[in-house]
């Protein structure tokens, strides 16, 4: 199985680079925010939860996002590999993540960190907000909150994979296309 980590900062590129990969490599794609934006206009309970976290610039609670993880996984038990997007953001969720692809005999196959500067992200965020409708891309400052959050508890992932020597930064700024072939490229290198 081939199993990436997408990884990188809010507004980095995930989701699009997701779509491209997914086509290539026929891989299932989790994406936790995506998920969690679904439940909330489903009105679940869950979904509500969540939305007080989200509108704020918040990471959601580990053990609302794992569980949800764990079930969408269960229910792709085909699956030829799975591409996460947004998914893990602490360390708890990558120690999590770990024993559920024990679970299914497999593990991480590469971690593929997008890198792209914090000016450019808010440019690109509170751009997609004018679109998007999204709660969370509406003001700067909820955007500056979520990147506190991503440095504070996302960013050590990287140290985290480093030390596996699973992690790999690709330059995130410049054309789709571009930045898709340096990710194809790590991967095929495997
Ligand atoms: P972005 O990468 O642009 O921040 P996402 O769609 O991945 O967008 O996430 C939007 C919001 O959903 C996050 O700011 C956070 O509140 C919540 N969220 C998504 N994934 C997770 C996760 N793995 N753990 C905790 N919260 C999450």
């Amino acid at each position: 199985m081939l199993n990436l980590i997408l990884f990188g900062p809010p507004g980095a590129g995930k989701g699009t680079q997701s779509e491209k990969l997914i086509s290539k490599y026929q891989l299932c794609h989790i994406s936790t925010g995506d998920l969690l934006r679904a439940e909330r206009a489903a009105g679940t309970p869950l979904g509500n939860q969540a939305n007080e976290f989200i509108s704020k610039g918040e990471l959601v609670p580990d053990e609302v996002v794992i569980g949800m993880v764990k079930n969408f996984m269960v229910s792709k038990p085909d699956a030829a590999g799975f591409i996460f997007d947004g998914f893990p953001r602490t360390i708890a969720q990558a120690e999590a993540l770990d024993v559920m692809l024990g679970d299914f005999n497999t593990s991480i196959s590469i971690v593929l960190g997008l890198e792209v500067e914090e000016d450019e992200l808010v440019k690109r965020l509170l751009l997609r907000g004018q679109s998007s409708g999204r709660v969370d891309d509406q003001d700067e400052s909820t955007i500056r909150n979520r990147f506190k959050e991503y440095q504070n508890k996302t960013l050590p992932l990287a140290g985290f994979y480093n030390q596996q020597s699973k992690y790999v930064g690709v330059q995130g700024i410049g054309e789709i296309d571009a930045i898709f072939e340096s990710l194809c490229e790590q991967i095929d290198s495997l």
